[in-house]
């Protein structure tokens, strides 16, 4: 399959880092919330358990954008590396409609089905 042009690579740079900084805001948006709930004398049962469920929401949602940004960075490594875009299970270089839907994927189409298969 054909390689990445330095245009394309340089496109999903910018969407990387772009990327990265909204990561990162947003967990540092949601830092104070992730703590855990503080209960208020007077909340009623029903909205503790609204709070503890938008809570467990939140929290899922942080360890979501946590592993994207780390994969997020390992992408940026791998385009300084120059082995960006490459399918770490069958090293096709991964076509760049797919990566510029997720531009830190490690993974083709195929392999990913297969793998969630
Ligand atoms: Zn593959």
């Amino acid at each position: 399959m054909k390689e990445l042009s330095e245009k394309e690579i340089k496109a999903l740079t910018l969407d990387l880092e772009a990327q990265k900084k909204e990561f990162e805001l947003l967990l540092s948006l949601t830092e104070n919330s992730a703590q855990p709930v503080k209960l208020k004398d007077n909340a009623g049962r029903l909205s503790r358990m609204d709070e503890m469920h938008n809570q467990s929401i939140l929290l899922a949602n942080r360890n979501l954008t946590k592993s994207r940004l780390k994969q997020t960075l390992s992408a940026l490594e791998k385009i300084q590396l120059g082995t960006y875009g490459d399918c770490i299970i069958c090293t096709e270089v991964i076509v760049f409609k797919r990566l510029k839907a997720y531009p830190e994927t490690t993974m083709c189409l195929k392999c990913k089905s297969k793998r969630e298969a």
